[in-house]
């Protein structure tokens, strides 16, 4: 496999922590802080998404196999509010309410398989954008590629032309790494 000859100036994925992490957790997580950080520099209610801090909140805590009670359910959410749209994403069939078995006065809620099923393909797949890494498809000579968004070191980067699998997102970034770094260190070597 041939490693991208040019690197720079491509458009990188659209949540940058995202393909940093290799496990799907790292993803949900990192899908989480950039969420969060951003409420370091605006004010958080302008952004409310109350049911996707909900659904991501319920994703890393089935992934990671978690139980989450209605009372600690995405922690960025107020409390009567998450409760509200518990309730509308338990009608959606998005989510179920369980009762605990030890303590009558708590519910937990979790994702439905559905919903897990559609997390998990949002997380591999996501949408995808197009671009060049300086080369052409052996298979049809597109020059153009196509890499999702929420990229993982598993997603595949594929042909915009043949939809060829071309190499993996692990395997591109490797490669991006070494030719940024013989670049940085051709910068670094003394002029004669
Ligand atoms: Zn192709």
């Amino acid at each position: 496999m041939t490693v991208p000859t040019l690197m720079l100036g491509i458009k990188g994925p659209s949540e940058p922590h995202c393909y940093l992490g290799g496990s799907m957790v790292d993803q949900v997580n990192a899908l989480i802080s950039a969420r969060r950080h951003r409420a370091d520099f605006f004010r958080s209610d302008l952004f409310a998404d109350p049911a996707w801090d909900i659904l991501l909140d319920l994703t890393r805590a089935k992934l990671e196999g978690r139980r989450v009670s209605t009372s600690s359910v995405a922690a960025a959410v107020p409390q009567t509010t998450a409760l509200r749209w518990i309730d509308m994403l338990a009608d959606e069939g998005l989510l179920e309410k369980l009762r605990d078995p030890i303590d009558a006065r708590r519910v937990f809620v979790t994702l439905t398989e559905s919903a897990t099923a559609s997390m998990k393909e949002y997380l591999v797949s996501g949408s995808s954008h197009r671009f060049a890494i300086g080369g052409r498809c052996k298979r049809c000579g597109s020059a153009d590629f196509v890499a999702p968004d929420n990229a993982i070191d598993e997603s595949w980067i594929t042909c915009d032309g043949c939809g060829q699998d071309i190499m993996t997102w692990k395997a591109f970034k490797t490669g991006a790494l070494e030719v940024a770094n013989a670049a940085f260190t051709k910068r670094l070597e003394i002029e004669p």
